[in-house]
């Protein structure tokens, strides 16, 4: 039963516009009721009614060490100990940073700030602080926060099924962001045509994980970067997923690639809100106090976040984590797919690391949210529907992207398989 969930939505939807808080807001549950949760240890969730559920959304991507891990717990039960005082640099920032640094050559300099949203913002202050230019260049598709600026009309941000908005959009921001096709080369070799010396910069995801999980050429990502070196633009990074995902250097790794600019959110706080950008120390050397752009947050550098992303990172640091990772995945995606596939649900799985995404097309061609047709999405949104009743838990959307945790064991799989 969910009927404890069902209460809880009817009481929340008094104080919530759609009834909820959590981000689900954004997505309209798939499941009806979203589920209410009550607590989780490792790859494990309870919900308001005591039911479990085996967890593939891991609290949308940061809990890669799964649910209540031991070290990150008694890292902040001993932070809270010493009182929760912030507001000064402390210890916890300087060994957060070096924990980053030392196994991030992406970057030289960093800033934490509290979320992903907030790291993405800085990031193009400070692109247009330095290049002195306002334009930003973002791709259909992509998201990087909730954050108005960026919420412009043409495949915006929004990641619902294909409905984009852009009501609410001050028009001097709506201005200054192009949108533009992904893979589309010609499109933005006339966007710098057209604007060629306004561009500040372009903005993609690492690996675009909001919309499907569409992996990039690595030969369209360095033409990016050629393309905004030689016009003098930056080239942003959002790694806000894929930074400590695929592994420290992220994506960025992955396409062999040197960005400007990087913006990392959800695993750096292990949990907790934690929000990062960072740069080369010519680039980093603009942000106040030492330059011209101001980014101060009252919770930047909050010591509990920062004593939860310490004991997270430290364990991700280890030799062969992210090795040890992607193999559990690849026997979870394998089994799973056969299984999926056996039953003769529409998808395909696409993976990349450790996160994953059921695609709707054959053949690996990836098909956008927007693009399917109805009968498939109703189809795969009652495959999700079933999954939950039966204790699988993909997520509240119903179309975003899975992550295995290197809390999932073999019993977890095994369950996944019996559930399906
Ligand atoms: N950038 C990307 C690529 C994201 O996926 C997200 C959130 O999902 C954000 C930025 C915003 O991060 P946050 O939700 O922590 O503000």
């Amino acid at each position: 039963s969910r009927k404890k969930s069902a209460e809880l939505f009817e009481k929340a939807k008094a104080y919530f516009p759609g009834g909820v808080n959590s981000p689900v807001r954004a997505f309209k549950s798939v499941y009806g009721t979203p589920l209410f949760i009550e607590r989780g240890d490792q790859a494990h969730l309870w919900d308001a009614d005591g039911n479990e559920f085996i967890d593939y959304c891991c609290s949308w991507g940061p809990l890669i060490l799964g649910h209540n891990n031991a070290k990150i717990r008694e890292a902040v039960q001993e932070q809270l100990s010493k009182g929760l005082s912030f507001g000064a640099p402390t210890e916890l920032e300087n060994h957060l940073a070096e924990l980053i640094l030392n196994n991030n050559k992406k970057i030289e300099k960093i800033r934490f700030v509290s979320s992903g949203t907030e790291a993405v913002m800085s990031a193009i202050r400070l692109a247009r602080g330095y290049t002195k230019r306002d334009k930003i260049v973002k791709f259909e598709g992509c998201y990087h926060g909730h954050s108005d600026s960026l919420l412009v009309k043409a495949g915006s941000g929004l990641v619902t099924f294909g409905e984009t908005s852009s009501a609410g959009v001050p028009k001097a921001f709506a201005d200054e962001t192009i949108v533009i096709a992904l893979n589309d080369k010609e499109a933005l070799e006339k966007v710098f045509a057209d604007f060629k010396d306004q561009i500040a910069a372009v903005i993609i995801e690492g690996v675009p994980a909001n919309n499907g999980l569409l992996i990039q050429d690595k030969d369209y990502i360095h033409f990016l970067r050629d393309i905004t070196k030689e016009n003098g633009s930056l080239l942003i990074f959002d790694e806000v997923i894929t930074g400590f995902r695929l592994g420290f250097e992220g994506a960025s790794k992955y396409y062999d690639i040197q960005p400007d600019i990087l913006t990392y959110g959800k695993i750096i706080g292990g949990g907790m809100p934690v929000g990062a950008y960072g740069a080369s120390k010519e680039i980093m050397g603009c942000i106040s106090p030492d330059g011209a752009v101001y980014q101060a947050g009252t919770l930047s550098g909050n010591p509990v976040a920062m004593a939860a992303g310490i004991a997270a990172l430290s364990i991700l640091a280890a030799p062969g984590f992210y090795e040890q990772l992607e193999a559990t995945t690849q026997k979870f995606v394998e089994e799973i797919r056969a299984y999926i596939q056996e039953k003769n649900y529409v998808v395909n799985i696409t993976t990349i690391g450790s996160i994953f995404w059921f695609a709707f097309s054959e053949n690996d061609k990836i098909q956008r949210a927007d693009e399917i047709d109805p009968a498939s999405m109703e189809k795969y949104k009652v495959m999700h529907r079933e999954l939950l009743n039966r204790g699988i838990y993909f997520g509240p959307s119903g179309y975003e992207v899975g992550f295995i945790s290197a809390a999932h064991t073999e019993d977890d799989l095994n369950q996944t398989l019996v559930a399906i």
